[in-house]
């Protein structure tokens, strides 16, 4: 099946593989969503230069959603990942922007466990929060039901490390290209699995054993009894990546990150995670995020699609839309890329040239040296994200061609007023854009750059 056809086939069943009413809508009712990130921006200092990774995207995931992050290496999609984890390394930082976690478990266990810095925020309209709460407050609770959190969110960016270790693997849980980089070679598969379930579920003995068999057999695992007591080493490529989901499934996460999982696998192998994935989701109403640099991949799993490039979000959309009516230039480039789609043509497609480090404020388009739709304007104005016309909805491109329902030339303007007001902080706020964060100041402490409310200005790329 084409990208396109299965990007479309995947919508017809909506998120998870839920049906959906005869618009496509969803038949559930849509909440807040899981996660929100919003111009979000990780940057690494070196003595030589600062690479601005991740540079203010924002995307959403809602519940039972899996969204696509797609791109070619260096585009920044890992360390969007590993931000959202708080897995940066030094001498990375996330610098500013907000990352908004609402899973209800994590909620109620870190209210609990952080009472001193959880603010009640019941009745408050976002805008007034920032005076609601402390500067240290970062979980804050929107409703309450018996004395007990219902609803609200973690912001992660502000969380203390002992927090973030309590949310990965509990709440978000991550999965990884090389399954052995999770998996301890010298403990059995069972006592790994086990050991997360007595971290997350409280779980001991046979009723340990058990539930790691169960969860074995949910990946697909043959023979589970006799595969708990085996390790890493005794599992095929395929059968280790299952055995790392089954760990991630223990700490029963609201929200999975799945980074290239099955870039190191065979296609059979990979069809049958990406089925897994699936089936997994539709069963307990997960969250997905799915990093890869592979179309087809992103086609065969995503419900929404994001394509970064260096370090920025050029293009969102739906997956039908987006494979079916690609705006931007990269992504039309990225799908021409994809092997099979032009079978008369001798050679590959590719595009031109290699991903730039981002490593100063864009001024421009940072695609243009490779662009073919490229014109004068793209080398002095940085595009913003636009709705790509007047009926797109939230099909948004970061490119001076769109809305493509206007002059060229008022196109050009609403990128340049735009990127302006983000620099100079108008509806953004005094900190304004990463630029001073990454470009004068050097690293701060994530989420102390903040407008003015405490909603960080957003620059560029994703939803809006
Ligand atoms: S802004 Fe210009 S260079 Fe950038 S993608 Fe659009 S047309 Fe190409």
């Amino acid at each position: 099946m084409a990208a396109d056809d299965r990007a479309t086939d995947r919508a017809r069943t909506g998120p998870g593989g839920r049906d959906r009413g005869p618009d496509g809508d969803a038949l559930r009712t849509v909440e807040r969503p899981t996660l929100s990130v919003r111009n979000l921006q990780t940057a690494f200092f070196t003595d030589k230069e600062t690479i601005r990774a991740v540079d203010g995207i924002g995307f959403d995931v809602r519940e039972g959603e899996t969204v696509g992050i797609v791109g070619e290496s260096g585009s920044g999609k890992s360390v969007t990942a590993r931000s959202i984890m708080g897995l940066v390394d030094s001498p990375g930082h996330v610098l500013e922007g907000s990352i908004e976690f609402r899973g209800r478990a994590t909620l109620r266990r870190l209210a609990d466990r952080f009472s001193g810095r959880t603010a009640d925020v019941a009745g408050v309209e976002e805008a007034d929060r920032a005076g609601a709460a402390d500067d240290d407050d970062f979980v804050f609770v929107e409703e309450w039901d018996d004395g007990e959190p219902a609803a609200g969110y973690v912001e992660i960016t502000r969380a203390p490390e002992k927090a973030r270790r309590r949310l990965r693997g509990g709440g978000i849980a991550m999965i990884f290209q090389d399954p052995l980089t999770s998996l301890n070679p010298v403990y059995t598969v069972g006592n790994q699995i086990k050991e997360a379930l007595r971290l997350h579920q409280g779980l001991k003995g046979s009723a340990a054993t058990d539930e790691a068999v169960n969860l074995l057999e949910a990946v697909s695992i043959p023979d589970a009894h006799r595969r708990v007591t085996e390790y890493p080493h005794q599992f095929s490529g395929g059968m280790r990546q299952r055995a790392v989901i089954a760990m991630a499934l223990a700490c029963e996460p609201d929200l999975l990150i799945c980074d290239e999982p099955t870039t190191a696998l065979d296609v059979t192998i990979q069809a049958q995670i990406l089925e897994l994935l699936g089936d997994i989701q539709e069963e307990r109403g997960l969250s997905i995020v799915f990093i890869t640099h592979d179309m087809g991949v992103i086609a065969e799993i995503a419900d929404r699609v994001n394509v970064m490039y260096a370090g920025e979000i050029v293009e969102t959309a739906a997956a039908p839309e987006l494979f079916g009516d690609p705006k931007h230039p990269y992504t039309r480039g990225l799908l021409e890329s994809i092997p099979g789609r032009h079978p008369d043509d001798d050679r590959l497609r590719t595009i031109e040239g290699d991903v730039p480090t981002p490593n100063a404020p864009p001024t421009d388009c940072r695609f243009a040296p490779r662009c073919p739709e490229a014109f004068a304007e793209c080398e002095t104005v940085h595009p913003v994200s636009v709705a790509v016309n007047d009926d797109a909805g939230d099909h948004t491109a970061a490119c001076l061609l769109y809305p493509e329902d206007r002059s060229r030339e008022e196109s050009v303007e609403t990128h340049r007023a735009r990127d302006a007001s983000y620099a100079g902080g108008d509806g953004g706020g005094e900190s304004g854009s990463g630029r001073d964060a990454a470009g004068e100041t050097g690293p701060t402490e994530a989420g102390t750059e903040t407008s003015e409310g405490g909603e960080p200005a957003r620059r560029g790329g994703g939803q809006p």
